[in-house]
């Protein structure tokens, strides 16, 4: 399999799944970049080859072709970015798209209109792969976000680039980051699994554990298995019907030589909302009435001797309601410890879901290793679920 860096793009036309799936305002205007700012290294390197660069990407959820949902909007952004002025073509495929991409010259870039724009997008159309495949010598998936879809602009276009098809810098990144936690890593490794409920985290957790040394669980989870162990839980979120599978988790932890770290204190509630009245108490002896939203502060003294021992650190799920700044501590806290251990010379990486929020709005997010773009793709890769996009080009 060839590696992005070994080809020379020089007159290749490459055609690049990319995520620009990016938020809009009600005037259009991109109001985070973060997508764009990420594939424009792998763009960069091929206009610098001497290689041109025919662009697709999705936005939104569109029933059918729907003017807001339009590419057009991007545009510009891409163009500042990019710091070339971008085509555009009000389509995905057929005739005029076709001239467009035969008439690019080096240095050029082309962007495609929304592919969802076609419903044979998602359904994975060959017909409609194949005439993406067209307008391209090379192809190149950059798309983590989408990389667990077996759309045609994913997946099934691989296959008309038999000996061209790599991944991009950021795809091929996404894929190092979790090899570096999961099968190359320094050792003690440490999860922190977090959330809302133990039912969507538990394939990750059985993925992992003979992988990990540590694994601290809190947020919702943790009255779960607070509970599976005799304790009072109060109003706190509780699945009743996984108690069983909370104590046999635990159960293949200690088989797996997996020290397992379970908040000992919250920070109850007696409301689900932000000026609650509160008070910390012990994880097991919650008043009826109240509910646990935080971690507590012996529980964080515990987590951030845990962390700051450990080499490689994967954190997934916050470790209360953050989104309420009195819920947040505990999930702030703990987002420094990770980055002080990682000023400390530790491999950390930040992905799958809510977590990612969480580091971008305490400002955590570079002193991380590494912060995952893909929240779903990132879950199922740490779930050991091979991804079609990533097998698509991986197959010979
Ligand atoms: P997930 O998508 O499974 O990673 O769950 C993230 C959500 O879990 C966030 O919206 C948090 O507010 C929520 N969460 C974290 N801790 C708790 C808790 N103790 N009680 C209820 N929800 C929680």
């Amino acid at each position: 399999m060839k590696t992005f860096s070994e080809i020379n793009f020089k007159d290749k036309k490459a055609v690049i799944r990319v995520d620009f799936n990016v938020p809009l305002d009600e005037n259009f205007n991109v109001t985070d970049a973060n997508r764009i700012e990420a594939a424009k290294p792998t763009i960069d390197k091929i206009l610098k080859d001497g290689g041109s660069v025919i662009l697709m990407s999705h936005l939104g959820r569109p029933k059918g072709k729907e003017e807001k949902y339009s590419l057009k909007h991007i545009v510009a952004k891409v163009s500042e970015l990019l710091g070339v002025a971008v085509k555009f073509v009000e389509d995905s495929i057929g005739e005029e798209v076709e001239k467009a991409a035969a008439d690019l010259k080096a240095g050029e870039v082309l962007l495609l209109e929304n592919l969802r724009f076609y419903k044979e997008e998602e359904a994975g159309d060959e017909a409609f792969a194949e005439k993406l495949a067209k307008l391209g010598d090379v192809y190149v998936n950059d798309a983590f976000g989408t990389a667990h879809r077996a759309h045609a602009s994913t997946t099934i276009i691989a296959k008309f680039f038999p000996e061209d098809k790599v991944f991009g810098e950021l795809l091929a990144k996404e894929i190092d980051s979790l090899d570096k936690v999961l099968k190359n890593s320094e050792k003690p490794v440490t999860a922190v699994l977090g959330g809302s409920k133990v039912s969507s985290k538990i394939t990750v957790i059985e993925n992992i554990l003979d992988k990990v040394d540590n694994l601290i669980l809190g947020g919702g989870m943790t009255f779960t298995f607070a509970k599976a162990q005799g304790g009072k839980v109060g109003n706190s979120i509780c699945e009743d019907d996984k108690l069983d599978l909370a104590l046999d988790i635990l159960k293949k932890a200690e088989a797996n030589n997996v020290k397992v770290y379970i908040p000992v204190d919250v920070v109850a509630a007696d409301g689900f909302k932000n000026d609650a009245n509160t008070q910390v108490v012990d994880v097991k002896a919650i008043p009826d009435g109240w509910e646990g939203l935080d971690a507590g502060p012996k529980s964080l003294e515990i987590f951030k001797d845990v962390i700051l021992n450990s080499k490689t650190i994967l954190w997934n799920g916050p470790l209360g309601v953050f989104e309420m700044e009195t819920f947040a501590k505990g999930t702030i806290a703990l987002g420094e410890y990770i980055a002080e251990a990682t000023d400390k010379g530790a491999f950390s990486l930040v992905g799958g879901g809510d977590s990612v929020a969480a580091v971008k709005q305490f400002g955590l997010e570079p002193k991380m290793s590494y912060v995952s773009t893909g929240g779903g793709a990132m879950l199922e890769m740490l779930e050991g679920k091979t991804l079609p996009g990533i097998a698509a080009i991986q197959e010979a």
